[in-house]
Order: structure tokens, then C-alpha cells, then sequence
């Protein structure tokens, strides 16, 4: 039998951590054969909505879930960690500043990556979801200097998943014959999701779509405003398709992409695309055997280059303000 696989989940007791739980615990997240344990991070007030969850979990009787601990000390949530999402985040709150909703993030993120650094297991990997979420993530990566770089990733996967799906209604495809796709960039408005390379059922996308205006005041602004779109509708902010993407984005990780396909993650830049060494931005990636590498000699077009440019700009933005706040 196998040992099974440490995931702590913080902000555990919140919408995306109820969306995320049941799933891990039933074999998403890993595979179908790999036991998991469940360490729930919460803040003191969180911890009792979090038994709760707990609770249910256990009365769901899942074959794979071989234990659930529930903390509000990260030093003890991360210990043994082998997987962390980290979806609790401060939200902003009507009149807060960007500089504010970092510092307050900063109080969070970085004595969790501290607590990573020092407790979590070698083999750690870390998906940041609460947001800002690249920059999260950067504050987290540069608090654990012992933990390699490139185990820190933000997602991007849902604007991913959410640009696929756009793409199928337009053209009349399946979300399954569209390879290739990308986000660029950070996980904001800013965003840049580029078909230039995608292929629909083996033809460049961009040529089957055939309509720069839907791509530039359509395509682009639908997926990059679609969370508004759903709180809107929905009176609440997305959180299953938020915790169906973390799935992805970690079974992608760690069972690879298919051969043909690539996928989007925010991960730390090597220099690649010119984006500033170190910052967490998304690229395309390919994945196998647990590590993933930036899909190289993508042409980059006079449509995509400012776009990129735009987001990575923000992101330079965001590592400076933090930099200023002493958080990295
Ligand atoms: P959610 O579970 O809805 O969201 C959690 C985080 O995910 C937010 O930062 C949110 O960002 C982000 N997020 C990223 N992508 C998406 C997306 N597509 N749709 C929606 N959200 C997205 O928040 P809740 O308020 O329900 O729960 C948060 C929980 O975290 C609470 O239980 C709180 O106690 C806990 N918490 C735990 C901490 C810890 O463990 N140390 C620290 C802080 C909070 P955005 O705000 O931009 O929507």
C-alpha cells in the first residue's frame, strides 16, 4: 500500500476550500490510487466551520482519505507537506488600496512560506489561489530560500479553462480538440490569453476564428472580466470552477499534459519571453514526471507582444510595491 500524500489546504473553511475538499479526498486531485491526508490551515475564527467540513468529509466515507487534521498555526499545517494550495487570502474590501491588500497579504503569505521552508516535506509543491495571487506567490517563494523556486506556481488555470471554453462556443468545437492554448501574464484584468498557437482539431485557431475585433473587444475581455461576470449572476464570487482549476492545474503537474498539448501556469520566469527573471508569471508549460518546463520559440506576434508586455509591466508593479513593503 502506498504512503499516503500530505495535502494542506489553507483557507479551508471558505467557498473555494468547500468546492476543493470533497474532490481531493476522492481522488482528483492525484489519481484515482494515491491516499491522501487532509491538513486544513484555518484563522481561529475559521476552525470551527472547518470541523465542520471535516465532519462531512468523513461522512462521505472516501477510500482514499486516510486522515484529517485541522490547524490554525501554519508551522504545524505545512508540516510534512507534500502538496499545499493556498487558497485563503485577504479579499479587498470596498476603498482598499492595491499597497494595502499586499501588506495585508504579506502577513499571510509570508510566514506561510516561512512555515514551508522550514516543515514541509522535500518534495513540497505549492499552488498559490488567493489573490493577488503571482504576487502571493512570489512573497511565499521568497520566504522560503531552501525550497527550489520553481515549486512555487500560481494559477492561472482557470482563465485557462474559462478561454477554452469561449473558444469551443465560438467556433463550434469541443473544449477537448483545443490544444495549445495560453495565458500570459498575471492572474488579473491584465491577463493575456493567446490563440496565435492554438489548434482547433489541428488548424491554427487564430485562422479558424478568422475576427481580430471578437478576439481584441470580445474574446480578450470576456475571459479576463469573467469573474465579475459571475458574481453578477451568481450574487457570489466563482468558487467550483476556481477549485475544479486547482484540481487541473496540480493532476497536470504532477501526471503531465498530453503529448501534443501544453498548459498554462504561473511560475517563476527563467527570462524567458522577456519576462523579468523571478517574477511569477503565467506561461505555457509543458509537464512530465512532476516538473514542468516553458514551452520554448513561440513566435510572438505585434497582437500578443504589448499585450504580455502589459501584464508583465503589472507584475514588475506589484513585485516593486512589496519589495518597498520589505515583504520579498
Ligand atoms: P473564497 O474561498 O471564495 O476565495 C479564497 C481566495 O481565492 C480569495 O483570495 C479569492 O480572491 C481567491 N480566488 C482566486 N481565484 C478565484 C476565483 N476564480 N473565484 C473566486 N475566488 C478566487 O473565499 P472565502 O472568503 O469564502 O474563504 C476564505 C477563507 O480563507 C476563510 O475561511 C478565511 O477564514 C480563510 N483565510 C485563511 C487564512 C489562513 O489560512 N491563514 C488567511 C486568510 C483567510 P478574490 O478575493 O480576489 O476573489
Amino acid at each position: 500500500t502506498r504512503t499516503p500524500v500530505n495535502v494542506t489546504v489553507t483557507g479551508a473553511a471558505g467557498q473555494i476550500g468547500y468546492a476543493l475538499l470533497f474532490r481531493i479526498a476522492s481522488g482528483h486531485l492525484l489519481g484515482a490510487d494515491v491516499p491522501v491526508k487532509l491538513r486544513l490551515l484555518e484563522i481561529p475564527q475559521g476552525v470551527k466551520a472547518a470541523e465542520g467540513t471535516a465532519m462531512e468529509l468523513d461522512d462521505c466515507a472516501f477510500p482514499l482519505l486516510k486522515g484529517i487534521d485541522i490547524f490554525d498555526d501554519p508551522n504545524k499545517g505545512f508540516e510534512g507537506a507534500n502538496v499545499a494550495l493556498l487558497v485563503g487570502a485577504r479579499p479587498r474590501t470596498k476603498g482598499m488600496e492595491r499597497g494595502d491588500l499586499l501588506a495585508a497579504n504579506g502577513g499571510i503569505f509570508k510566514p506561510q512560506g516561512q512555515a514551508i521552508n522550514a516543515h514541509a516535506a522535500d518534495d513540497i509543491k505549492v499552488l498559490v489561489v488567493g489573490n493577488p495571487a503571482n504576487t502571493n506567490a512570489l512573497i511565499a517563494q521568497q520566504s522560503a530560500p531552501d525550497v527550489p523556486a520553481e515549486r512555487f506556481t500560481a494559477m492561472t488555470r482557470l482563465d485557462h479553462n474559462r478561454a477554452l471554453s469561449q473558444l469551443a462556443a465560438k467556433t463550434g468545437a469541443s473544449v477537448e480538440d483545443i490544444k495549445r492554448l495560453t495565458i500570459w501574464g498575471n492572474h488579473s484584468a491584465t491577463q493575456y490569453p493567446d490563440i496565435f498557437h492554438a489548434e482547433i482539431a489541428g488548424k491554427n485557431a487564430a485562422e479558424v476564428v478568422a475576427d481580430e475585433a471578437w478576439l481584441a473587444d470580445t474574446f480578450i475581455p470576456t475571459v479576463a472580466k469573467r469573474g465579475a461576470a459571475i458574481i453578477e449572476a451568481r450574487g457570489a464570487s466563482s468558487a467550483a470552477s476556481a477549485a475544479n482549476a486547482a484540481i487541473d492545474h496540480v493532476h497536470t503537474w504532477v501526471n503531465g499534459t498530453a503529448e501534443g498539448d501544453w498548459t498554462s501556469m504561473g511560475i517563476p520566469s527563467d527570462g524567458s519571453y522577456g519576462v523579468p527573471e523571478g517574477l511569477i508569471s503565467s506561461f505555457p508549460v509543458t509537464c512530465k514526471d512532476g516538473k514542468y518546463e516553458i514551452v520554448q520559440g513561440l513566435d510572438v506576434n505585434a497582437f500578443s507582444r504589448p499585450r504580455i508586455d502589459a501584464s508583465v509591466q503589472e507584475l514588475v508593479e506589484e513585485r516593486d510595491a512589496v519589495r518597498e513593503l520589505g515583504l520579498i
